[in-house]
């Protein structure tokens, strides 16, 4: 079993980023917002989920994982 299994709170920015994207973040992103600045998505396997999530919550398709939080369940 691998720990890259684990589940991971995520959370989207409520401000889109200057490209116009709403950014999603897991649970340890350096770049997370502030708790006043961040909405609650709940717990996801990997960021592809969470972003699909998000397009359904926040009825938006500009939304994006957040850099340094891309495909980090693969590479690491
Ligand atoms: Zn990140």
């Amino acid at each position: 079993m691998s720990i890259n299994c684990a589940m991971q709170y995520y959370y989207s920015s409520k401000k889109p980023d200057i490209g116009g994207h709403i950014r999603v973040h897991a649970q340890n992103c350096v770049e997370l917002p502030d708790i006043l600045a961040r909405i609650y998505l709940g717990i996801f396997p990997n960021s592809n989920l969470a972003v699909a999530s998000a397009r359904e919550k926040l009825q938006l398709t500009r939304v994006k994982v957040c850099n340094c939080c891309t495909d980090q369940d693969l590479i690491s």
